[in-house]
């Protein structure tokens, strides 16, 4: 049985009125959440889910109007070995042929986003899960030729993910997009959440990663940036101190916050309720990235 001595009473008051000011300031706002495969992949795999989903009704039942963009690179790389298919790399980039695009499209939209959608709905009919594919919601064109069928966004057509909101469910987006012949495109998860947001006029855009935020050293726990700004961020590109998988994030950001959204946060997907603890509490937690 849970103890409730006068002071952990009062702890947890104190911590549901100090969300109070939170709850009021963000009801009816969009929030755009990206999930990202490797804090998916986590060691505890199914309770990193349940926290996750558990987090994302709450938004939705105190009024917030949450969007989920979903990536799945380490689940695609597991199938293609269980499929003994092996991959090519050009400039570091994961050559995408048409099997490999299928296959891409079967692991995002047949096993992690329905995963995903499974996990929220476990608390109620709240989580339609789709791609890019429906209603033109993402529209792509190859980057380059040599890399196959890795898309870049060429259009957002926000309009499905506006009647979701406004209809009360939870769209949970696999970052499948095709072109106007119908090729699929495999598109980054990152890139297409920022532009998401962007799309739906979003009051924020969240990052949740396998690290604890941006870092001014990336061998340096110690070394978290928790607030910066878009033009900062230009420099820790540009000087290489943002590498790999950390550059879609921060370019979505800075995108992102020029053009409307109000902040952008990169926060680590393996804490227990991250999500509450940034959005319902004074400290924050994790990099904020604000306009300037
Ligand atoms: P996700 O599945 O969330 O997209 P990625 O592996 O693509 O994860 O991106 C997160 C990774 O970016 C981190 O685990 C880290 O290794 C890398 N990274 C590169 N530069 C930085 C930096 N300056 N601060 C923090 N992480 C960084
Ligand atoms: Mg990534």
């Amino acid at each position: 049985m849970t103890d409730f001595t006068p002071d952990t009473s009062s702890l947890r008051a104190e911590t549901l009125v100090e969300a109070l000011p939170y709850i009021r300031r963000f009801a009816g706002k969009t929030i755009v959440v990206k999930y990202g495969g490797n804090a998916l992949a986590g060691t505890s795999d199914h309770d990193a889910l349940a926290l996750f989903a558990e987090d994302i009704v709450m938004m939705r039942l105190v009024g917030m109007r949450p969007v989920v963009v979903h990536g799945g690179g380490p689940q695609i790389s597991e199938m293609m070995t269980r499929l003994g298919k092996t991959t090519e790399f050009v400039d570091g980039l994961r050559v995408t042929d048409a099997e490999t695009v299928g296959i891409a499209r079967m692991v995002l939209k047949g096993q992690v986003n329905p995963q995903l959608v499974a996990a929220i709905n476990v608390h109620g009919n709240y989580a339609v899960g789709m791609s890019g594919v429906d209603a033109g919601l993402i529209r792509a064109t190859a980057r380059n030729e040599r890399l196959g069928f890795v898309g870049d966004v060429t259009e957002i057509n926000p309009a499905v993910v506006e009647r979701l909101l406004d209809d009360e469910f939870i769209p949970v987006i696999a970052t499948i997009g095709s072109d106007d012949t119908g090729q699929a495109f495999n598109i980054n998860a990152d890139t297409v959440a920022g532009a998401i947001a962007e799309a739906v006029g979003a009051e924020k855009l969240i990052y949740l990663t396998d690290i604890e935020g941006l870092r001014s050293d990336v061998g340096d726990a110690a070394s978290l940036i928790r607030q910066t700004t878009a033009d900062h961020l230009d420099e820790l590109i540009a000087d290489g101190t943002i590498a790999g998988g950390m550059i879609p994030k921060v370019a979505s950001c800075q995108q992102a916050v020029r053009s409307g959204v109000q902040r952008a946060h990169i926060l680590d997907g393996r804490i227990a309720h991250v999500l509450l603890l940034e959005l319902f509490t004074d400290d924050g937690i994790g990099t904020m990235v604000v306009p300037s």
